[in-house]
């Protein structure tokens, strides 16, 4: 495997601040908050975690200098290419940057802004509260126009009482003892020093004296909030609204987490939906297939729609009407009004209608029907 020295990047005879420095700067750059979904960062940051938790600890860099990595002996916690868990590599990171420190400030420190997110175990800061999903179904119509809705739900608020502090007063809030308010405590094990949450105050860092009763220190509690929600015109069935803050509020004084609407459209009795167009299936007679009519359609609009249908449409035939469907969603343009023509044979016919279609069938011609005429004229020519 590489050597550690060259996995940091440092000489053998690098100081300890100098091993430090390093880590810190290649961590920082393949830490996974800040290369999401990324197998190679987090296999690098993996490495040099492993590399600085031995070249950072006097005792390990002697024995790992006479006898390499064999000198650490078995069990020690290293695995070939690197650490077990991202959890480990990521208590290693902690302890070199120092338990307490918030995620956020470090890689603003370091970046310039937009820190990756509070992630890597850090507890006790300040914890984004639960985001939430609601179902919402709408109507054809509501889709079409858009829609305000209410919703009622229950999410934790931020304790009025204490104003989130969890305590009866600042004066009932104190650091852990036990922890200095890293909310880590450091256990010998073998040749490692591993960190884990402190017992005494949960990773908090802190501990309440006096518990708020109102809360019983929780910080938040439970109220069912009534939140409107804007439904823009054009959402389809499937689509997803985020409604930012509006989830749970943070214990500790957290950010609020979020709420996603998801939408349902519910199904309508004539009209089906393709993307933004609008389909409805129009049964005419088939006199009026062969005469010709006009024909007043429904549209989501208050107005209705008037088609011409000329002499002689077949079954199936498609009539499109610009602009009559649902909006996009998204901003410009409207889909169409599909308008699909299903000739109906009659049925229940009077002795009346019967003689007189007769008769018509009498005067038929093959070129009164084109497809039929087309049909046969291959058949013919397949037995001739
Ligand atoms: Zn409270
Ligand atoms: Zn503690």
């Amino acid at each position: 495997m590489t050597e550690y020295y060259d996995i940091l990047e440092v000489p053998r005879q690098a100081t300890a601040d100098e091993i430090k420095k390093a880590y810190r700067k290649l961590a920082l750059k393949y830490h996974p908050d800040k290369n999401p979904g990324n197998a190679e960062a987090e296999k690098r940051f993996k490495e040099i975690s492993e590399a600085y938790e031995v070249l950072s600890d006097d005792k390990k860099r002697q024995l790992y200098d006479r006898h390499g990595v064999a000198g650490l002996g078995a069990g020690a916690g290293m695995h070939e290419g690197g650490f077990a868990s991202m959890d480990e590599a990521l208590r290693t990171f902690m302890g070199a940057f120092g338990g307490g420190m918030d995620m956020n400030s470090i890689f603003e420190g370091y970046f310039g802004g937009g820190g990756g997110g509070a992630g890597g175990g850090v507890r006790g800061q300040r914890q984004q509260g639960a985001s939430k999903r609601v179902n919402i179904t709408v109507s054809f119509e509501e889709a079409a126009k858009g829609v305000d809705k209410e919703l009622a739900i229950t999410n934790y608020v931020t304790c009025s009482t204490c104003q989130g502090r969890g305590a009866k007063s600042s004066n009932d809030v104190k650091k852990c003892s036990r922890c200095s308010g890293s909310g880590q405590v450091y256990e010998q094990r073998g040749f490692f020093s591993m960190s884990m949450s402190c017992p005494a105050c949960h990773g908090e860092g802190r501990v309440i004296t006096d518990p708020c009763t109102a809360c019983r220190g929780e910080g938040v509690v439970k109220e069912k909030q009534h939140v409107k929600i804007h439904i823009p015109a054009g959402v389809d069935n499937g689509m997803r609204l985020k409604m930012s803050g509006y989830g749970d509020a943070g214990p500790g004084g957290g950010p609020a987490g979020d709420l996603y609407v998801f939408i349902t459209l519910s199904p309508h009795e004539i009209f089906e939906r393709e993307g933004n167009d609008l389909i409805l299936d129009l049964p005419i007679s088939f006199t009026e297939a062969a005469l010709g009519c006009k024909k007043d359609v429904p549209s989501l609009t208050s107005h209705a729609c008037r088609i011409t249908i000329p002499e002689g449409t077949q079954n199936g035939k498609v009539f499109r009407v610009r602009g009559e469907g649902f909006p996009n969603v998204h901003g410009q343009g409207k889909g169409d009004l599909i308008v699909r023509i299903f000739v109906e044979t009659p049925t229940k016919l009077s002795e009346q209608q019967k003689q007189l279609l007769s008769e018509f069938g009498a005067l038929e011609s093959p070129a009164n029907l084109p497809t039929g005429k087309g049909f046969l004229d291959k058949i013919k020519s397949l037995f001739s």
